[in-house]
């Protein structure tokens, strides 16, 4: 396995690759990898023959009071995880690699990004849209492969990817979970013994919504309650519940068609989010 740690290195690398006639597989994570990311790995290497994982904390898609300086981060175990794995490459940056001092270029996804966790952190899919494509511009992968577990977030690099024609196959794949339904995050790493404990509240949340659908509950006020209820009763501070079109991420009064139900919500200072499909 290479560690590539600039853009230049990582561009000749690809560009190598893609000479021999190699298919290249992109997963771009912020590090502090767990088993969700190394399913993304090995959706990749199902996908392309070289895969590639980027690990690169970006700056651009924290907001000013966000956990930027406290993100977990552990280069070198991250880096035992992707050879075990069987990763190609890992592409991990410096900052002033990625962004010149004077960066004054964006890409902002208006629509699917304005809502959810959008509209509870301004500016983050800009940050979250920029890095991607600037990723997809270095390794020029034919396959990325984001997980489900940031749902609003693939949805915003599919369009991506279709609004500005890159040549990029996304594929996205589904939310691993510790034993006990927690959705696997780097954050958790960042939770109090307690709160890791209370945790999976937003997982049960989700679960009682489901069994609430599933039993032909289709008000999505009552859904929503579920899980309002649950994350409450946790002691959770919820950010968000919401209960969206699949689509186009529009909130829904009553589930007709396919919709997303996503959760936020804060223990110990920590913010967390998770999300389930309600109806096919
Ligand atoms: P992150 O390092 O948190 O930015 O995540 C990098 C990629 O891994 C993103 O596409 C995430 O959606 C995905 N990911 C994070 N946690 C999980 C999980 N529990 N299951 C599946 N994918 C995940």
């Amino acid at each position: 396995m290479i560690l590539v740690e600039t853009t230049a290195a990582m561009r000749q690398l690809a560009c190598d690759w893609r000479t021999a006639g190699q298919r290249l597989g992109l997963v771009p994570t912020m590090g502090y990898l767990h088993a969700g990311h190394l399913s993304l790995v090995r959706e990749a290497r199902r996908q392309a023959e070289r895969v590639v994982v980027s690990i690169f904390v970006n700056p651009t898609q924290f907001g000013p009071r966000e956990d930027f300086s406290v993100y977990p981060r552990d280069l070198a175990g991250d880096l035992r995880q992707c050879e075990q794995a069987g990763v190609d490459a890992v592409f991990a940056p410096a900052t002033g690699d990625m962004y010149h001092p004077d960066h004054s270029t964006w890409v902002d996804e208006l629509s699917l990004s304005s809502g959810l966790c959008g509209a509870s952190r301004p500016g983050h899919f800009r940050g979250v849209a920029t890095v991607v494509a600037k990723l997809f511009n270095i390794v020029q992968p034919e396959v990325a492969v984001f997980g489900r577990k940031d749902a609003q977030q693939a949805m915003v690099i599919q369009r991506l990817v279709r609004d500005l024609n890159f040549p990029v196959q996304v594929v996205v794949a589904e939310i691993v979970r510790e034993a006990d339904g927690l959705a696997m995050s780097s954050r958790n790493a960042r939770l109090a013994p307690e709160d890791r404990h209370r945790a999976v509240c937003l997982a049960e949340g989700l679960a009682a919504a489901q069994a609430h659908f599933a039993a032909g509950q289709r008000d999505a006020q009552a859904l929503k309650s579920a899980v309002a209820e649950r994350l409450r009763a946790a002691g959770a501070e919820i950010d968000y519940v919401e209960l969206v079109e699949t689509g186009n991420l529009t909130p829904v009064e009553r589930v007709e068609g396919p919709a997303l139900l996503a959760v936020a919500a804060r223990l110990g200072g920590v913010r967390l989010i998770d999300n389930c499909q309600l109806g096919e």
